[in-house]
C-alpha cells in the first residue's frame, strides 16, 4: 500500500465519515490525498456568515490540515446535483489525480452512499469506474446495519449499512483528530445530533469492505449499486491476491490499531 486516494462528494465528508478511516491510515504512516467534487454550497446548514462555498472550501482546508491530508483538489460540480454529470468525466477527474499521487487504493463511502445522498453515490461510481481504468484497489467505508438502523429509527434517516458479513475488515480507531477535522466544518457541525450519534454508536470502531481489486473479478465489477458482492470477497476471508500486495496490509487489523502492518518491502508478506 503506497498511498490512498479518498474520493468524495462534499466539503466534510472526508471528516464526518472518513475522518476516523483517514487518520488510521496517516497513523499508520500511509500518505492520503482527497478529491472533492463539489464546494457543498447546497448545505441547508449555513451556521457560519458569508458564502456558503467559500466558507466550505476553507473548513475542508483545515480539516485537511488536522487529518494531515494532502493533496486535497477541490472541483467544482454542483452541489445536490452530482450524478447528472456523466461518471466518465467524473472518473476523469479521478484519473488525473491518481496520474499526480500514484495511489495504491482509493477510499469511498459504501455504494449505497451510507446516508442514501445519490451524491456520495454518484463520488463512488467515479472511483469504481476510475479504479477500473487504472488498476486501483478501491476500499468502501461501510457502516453496520445494527447502526443504520438505530440511527433511522431515531431520526427518520436513510442510512444503508451491510450486515456482518459483508462489513469487511474492522479498524480500531481513535477519534480524536476526527473529532477536531469535524469542529473544523464549523458551518455544518454545530447542530448535528445524527453525526455525533453515528460516531456515539460506532465507537472506536470502523469497517473497510474491499469493492474492487484489479484481476480480482469481484461481483462489484459488475457496476456499482449491486449490492451481491460475496462475503468471500471481504478482506479479510483471505481471497485477497497476496502476490499482488507487498506487504499484505490487513493482516492483524482487527486486533491492533498498530499492529504490523508498515508501508515498506521490510513488511513480511502475508501469510509468512
Ligand atoms: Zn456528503
Amino acid at each position: 500500500m503506497s498511498a490512498v486516494l479518498a474520493v468524495i462528494a462534499h466539503p466534510d465528508d472526508e471528516s464526518f465519515g472518513l475522518g476516523a478511516v483517514i487518520d488510521w491510515f496517516t497513523e499508520q504512516g500511509v500518505p492520503v490525498g482527497v478529491l472533492c467534487f463539489t464546494h457543498g454550497e447546497a448545505s441547508t446548514l449555513h451556521a457560519a456568515p458569508g458564502d456558503l462555498a467559500t466558507i466550505r472550501a476553507t473548513e475542508l482546508r483545515a480539516a485537511a490540515g488536522i487529518l494531515g491530508v494532502s493533496p486535497v483538489r477541490l472541483l467544482d460540480y454542483a452541489d445536490g446535483r452530482l450524478d447528472q454529470t456523466a461518471v466518465a468525466e467524473l472518473a476523469g477527474q479521478v484519473i488525473r489525480l491518481i496520474d499526480e499521487m500514484n495511489p495504491s487504493h482509493l477510499l469511498v463511502f459504501d455504494e449505497g452512499g451510507i446516508t442514501g445522498h445519490p451524491d456520495h453515490q454518484a463520488a463512488t461510481a467515479a472511483a469504481l469506474a476510475a479504479a477500473r481504468s487504472t488498476r486501483r484497489a478501491l476500499l468502501a467505508w461501510v457502516v453496520p446495519e445494527t447502526v443504520a438502523d438505530r440511527l433511522n429509527a431515531e431520526f427518520g434517516t436513510a442510512f444503508l449499512g451491510r450486515p456482518a458479513a459483508q462489513l469487511g475488515e474492522r479498524l480500531v480507531v481513535s477519534r480524536v483528530r476526527q473529532l477536531r477535522a469535524i469542529a473544523a466544518h464549523a458551518s455544518q457541525s454545530h447542530t448535528n445530533p445524527v453525526l455525533h450519534r453515528r460516531i456515539a454508536l460506532l465507537g472506536d470502531r470502523e469497517h473497510l469492505r474491499l469493492l474492487y481489486r484489479p484481476g480480482g473479478g469481484c461481483p462489484a465489477e459488475a457496476g456499482v449499486g449491486s449490492r451481491t458482492t460475496r462475503p468471500d470477497h471481504a478482506l479479510g476471508s483471505g481471497v485477497w491476491p497476496r502476490s499482488r500486495l507487498t506487504p499484505h496490509p490487513w493482516r492483524d487489523l482487527p486486533t491492533a490499531r498498530r499492529g504490523p502492518f508498515a508501508p515498506g518491502p521490510a513488511v513480511p508478506a502475508a501469510g509468512a
